[in-house]
């Protein structure tokens, strides 16, 4: 077994071509990508080695944004652009915490940045959570997106009727997915597993659930306003949910609060629509809060209790005023939010499922841990667009530079160090070069079926690529220098 215990080659001045700074990335999404352009961007000589479960980079771009918005996949161009720069490393397949330890890669590495997402989601806490039919929205997701972890989901669709709790841009997502025909989606990146099954969905009613009024809902505008145009669903507003509350009203009429009026308007619209008239029904419902899901061995039905709203205007919670009402269905997807996972050997915070930090820089109770940094949805939990992790980046790679001087400066391998531990491991490393050719592997495939791609789903089917390339170097894992 090859001795990591001290990785120290010499002390030179840390950024400099003698001794780059070396810097470890644990998650490819955008938070990674743009810790690592702005790391590539800094004046030290900076080398940077990004660590992914998957054999595939992009996180969530990949695997979260729904097949049917192929433009807000359109950063994937920079991140190619930034895997191709001089000084960027990208080591698919190696798991921190399993495959490598947080301990040995600081043994490797002037700096760690943690940028590994919310793997996770939250749950609902009540009776019969668990019964099947029961679904978190980001396992469906997933699932249709043709993440290997949700391969094998199965999703029952030949109920007729369909709930999403929650009414952030998620449920918006999963609404539009069991909506659409499978003639909207075809065309679309979509995984041939999830199509096939949609295409068979018996869903008539799909009813997304908010537990507070239309002035609070999460979701923006034009996700919302594509529900009324798709080919066969209309969207169902009751315009009495529409009446809002004094301090709902305040909301909207606060003028930073646009995007939410908005979205009241386009409610607005689909509430004056006359009847629906096409297979499809989206019903978008308000002020109700799951309390139970019952059924014999499977979800059956939910009850909801009525809320109103108390308090100050941005300040309203939701409070039960007692009243229930049992909805039929046979399929339920909880939208309430993310959740980070804990890596070991990280602090973590469970009761917001992030690691605990400051300005980026990962704290354990009051002290910072040297060297040890974190970015987007794992510092600062799961919200904002895919662009508002290039900010918070751009943060924390701050941090990291002002905090040069107090770094270890010895002289660090970088991923060379990890190499025996990931061979005795048998730990097959994608390359970039690697990803490129299951890349092209899966718009070959996409191709013949009018698609952009054809995502391979299961971590074999990417690595039999590499194994049938032509070159002997394409087959090989490339050893790390
Ligand atoms: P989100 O926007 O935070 O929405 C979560 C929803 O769940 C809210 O309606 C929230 O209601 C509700 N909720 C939370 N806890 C609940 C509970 N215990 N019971 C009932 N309802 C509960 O989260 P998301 O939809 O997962 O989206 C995550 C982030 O990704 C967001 O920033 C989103 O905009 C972004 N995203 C963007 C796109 C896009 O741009 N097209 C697509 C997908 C996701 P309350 O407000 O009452 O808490």
């Amino acid at each position: 077994m090859a001795d990591l215990g001290t990785q120290d080659l010499g002390t030179q001045d840390l950024g400099t071509q003698d001794n780059p700074l070396r810097v470890a990335i644990v998650g490819s999404g955008p938070a990674g990508f743009y810790a690592a352009e702005a790391l590539l961007k800094a004046a030290p000589v900076v080398l940077v080695d990004m660590f992914e479960r998957l054999a595939s980079p992009f996180g969530l771009v990949r695997s979260g944004v729904a097949p049917d918005h192929p433009r807000l996949k359109e950063p994937i161009h920079v991140y190619q652009r930034i895997a191709e720069s001089p000084g960027f490393r990208f080591l698919g397949n190696v798991t921190i915490g399993r495959d490598i330890s947080v301990a040995e890669l600081q043994n490797c590495y002037h700096a760690v940045i943690f940028t590994c997402g919310a793997q996770s989601d939250r749950t609902m806490d009540i009776p019969g959570e668990e019964l099947p039919g029961s679904h978190a929205a980001t396992e469906f997701v997933g699932w249709y997106n043709g993440h290997p972890d949700y391969r094998n989901r199965v999703f029952d669709l030949s109920g007729t009727t369909a709930v999403i709790i929650g009414q952030g841009n998620v449920a918006v997502d999963v609404c539009r997915i069991l909506a659409k025909t499978a003639d909207e989606l075809r065309h679309s990146d979509i995984a041939a597993h999830a199509l096939e099954v949609l295409a068979e969905s018996r869903i008539r009613d799909i009813v997304m659930i908010g537990r507070r009024s239309p002035a609070q809902a999460k979701f923006t505008h034009p996700e919302l306003r594509e529900l009324g145009s798709l080919a066969g669903c209309d969207p169902v507003v009751n315009p009495r949910d529409l009446d809002l509350d004094a301090a709902s009203r305040a909301e909207l009429a606060d003028k930073s609060n646009r995007a939410a009026l908005k979205s009241y308007e386009v409610l607005q619209q689909f509430a004056a629509r006359s009847a629906p008239t096409r297979p499809r029904r989206c019903h978008i419902e308000f002020l109700k809060t799951p309390i139970e899901l019952r059924g014999e061995g499977r979800l059956e039905y939910l009850v909801l209790m009525h809320n109103r709203l108390v308090g100050e205007p941005s300040h309203q919670v939701a409070q039960p005023t007692g009243e229930t009402e049992e909805l039929s269905c046979s399929i339920l997807f909880r939208s309430i939010g993310y959740r980070g996972v804990a890596i070991p050997g990280v602090p973590f915070d469970p009761v917001r499922g992030v690691i605990p930090n400051r300005d980026g820089r990962v704290i354990d109770g009051a002290a910072v841990t040297p060297g040890l940094y974190v970015s987007g949805w794992i510092k600062r939990g799961p919200t904002g667009i895919i662009g508002t992790n290039r900010e918070d980046s751009v943060l924390t790679v701050n941090a990291l530079l002002a905090d040069l001087p107090q770094l270890d400066a010895g002289v660090r391998p970088g991923a060379a160090g990890l190499q025996a531990r990931l061979d005795e491991r048998g730990v097959r490393v994608v390359s970039y070069a690697d990803w490129q050719r299951i890349d092209a592997a899966e718009i070959a495939r996409g191709a013949a079926a009018g698609k952009p791609r054809e995502k391979f789903t299961r971590l074999d089917e990417m690595l039999d690529v590499l194994a049938a390339a032509t070159t002997p170097r394409a087959k090989a894992a490339e050893p790390i220098t």
